[in-house]
């Protein structure tokens, strides 16, 4: 018997514990749920505060990894999420997002003056048909509709969905498994596998835990005493402007590299103004210029691309964000979604938000190849439950 003075733990049984509210942890965690599983899943902050609720809501098809001519493993890992996310956006795929705010059915790519012959070719080469198709005229985007638009734009197979809206369904999806758990504790058994997640007075214990924890995977790994999978951060300081009339432009700018030069999408900000999120080489290297510095460039390689839009009564402001993700030789972005099974635990990182189903498929196969098997009833964790996040656009300017 704990004397008066322990606190009294209370212990929760559940068949998958989950650490960390984005959009892996959501995904699995709905996944998990439709399959009779019974989860607990834990967010320290709030739910799809990290990294996914800064992303850009890109459904990439992969033609992102494909701007030096040469379709790569990764450009084809990728090729099937926007079909996938699509059928459920249609209520027809592995979960129901139908009502999820799509803001773009299609992202595109533009060139400001022509295309070199190669890159051309390539684009409508066979291996790229219905991936990649030339837009003109009436079908051009509102943006691009300029005399003084002398480039090339391409209509990408990809969609671009409101994000805040994704995780707001997917908690919906959750039922009663979320809970709040500011400082989550790992107690580790002597095997060196994990014995129970401490949440202040409660205890969860699970048949296998999973750690989607984003950039905190870091400090889950190491209070868990684990050195390896490792992880790395790619450093970016994201641009973003605020105004009331922006045109709506979801795109990657080509420049003289395989990256894009720019990448700019459009997000709803709740007094109804609208604000475009420049990433790509501009956000890449951004990363230590001030962001006084790094507004000035922004401004002047809009004016260059874009000079007739009217940007002068607009707000700027820069986002310094982290992609974290299992860790590489030489810093380079992961091919695929990336699952590790450690004693108990499946820890991963999705590298992209859009192959969450992806990493949801790879944690499925483990479970089945480990023969977890949903055993027990969901408990009834009375909780405090997290919130959703605020949009990073109303974070940004207030
Ligand atoms: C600026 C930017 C733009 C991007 N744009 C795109 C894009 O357009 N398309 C695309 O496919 N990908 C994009 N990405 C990549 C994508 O955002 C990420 O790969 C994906 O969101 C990661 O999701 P996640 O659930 O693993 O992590 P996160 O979204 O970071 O979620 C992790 C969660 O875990 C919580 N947490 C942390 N520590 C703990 C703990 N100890 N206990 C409990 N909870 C914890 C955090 O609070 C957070 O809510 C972008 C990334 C960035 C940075």
């Amino acid at each position: 018997m704990p004397s008066s003075a322990e606190p009294m733990s209370n212990v929760l049984e559940t068949d998958i514990c989950i650490l960390g509210g984005g959009i892996a942890g959501l995904w699995l965690n709905a996944r998990l749920r439709d399959l009779g599983y019974s989860t607990l899943l834990v967010e320290r902050g709030a739910l799809g505060g990290g990294q996914s609720g800064k992303s850009q809501g890109i459904i990439h098809g992969g033609t992102k990894y494909a701007l030096h001519g040469k379709l790569t493993s990764a450009a084809e890992a990728i090729a099937g999420m926007p079909d996938r996310w699509r059928s459920c956006l249609d209520g027809k795929g592995e979960l129901d997002l139908q009502n999820v705010r799509l803001l773009s059915a299609h992202h595109y790519l533009w060139s400001p003056g022509s295309l070199l012959t190669n890159m051309a070719g390539f684009f409508a080469s066979k291996a790229l048909r219905g991936r990649v198709d030339l837009v003109k005229g009436a079908d051009l985007p509102k943006v691009f509709d300029n005399p003084r638009f002398k480039g090339k734009v391409y209509r990408l197979a990809e969609l671009v969905l409101d994000v805040p809206d994704v995780i707001r369904r997917l908690a919906e999806l959750a039922g009663d498994s979320l809970v709040v758990g500011s400082l989550p504790q790992v107690e580790r058994r002597p095997d060196g596998s994990i014995d129970s997640i401490g949440i202040g007075e409660h205890l969860i214990k699970a048949q296998r835990y999973v750690m989607t924890a984003g950039e905190g995977n870091e400090g889950l790994l190491q209070s868990w005493g684990v050195e390896q999978p490792a992880m790395q951060r790619r450093p970016l300081q994201m641009v973003l402007v605020k105004g009331a009339d922006l045109p709506p432009l979801y795109a990657h700018c080509l420049g003289n590299s395989p990256k894009p030069r720019l990448t700019v999408t459009t997000h709803p900000c709740a007094d109804g103004q609208w604000c475009w999120y420049l990433g790509g080489e501009l956000a890449e290297q951004g990363v230590g210029l001030t962001p006084d510095a790094l507004i000035a460039r922004a401004r002047s390689e809009l004016s260059e691309l874009l000079p007739w839009i009217d940007l002068s009564s607009c707000q700027w402001t820069t986002l310094p964000v982290n992609r974290a993700e299992p860790a590489q030789s030489g810093l380079v972005r992961p091919d695929t979604a990336y699952l590790q099974a450690v004693h108990n635990v499946l820890v991963s990182w999705p590298t992209k938000l859009a192959l969450a189903p992806d990493l949801s498929d790879q944690a499925l196969a483990e479970l089945e190849r480990q023969s977890i098997k949903p055993m027990l009833d969901q408990p009834d964790a009375q909780l405090p439950r997290p919130r959703l996040a605020t949009p990073v656009w109303d974070i940004c300017f207030p």
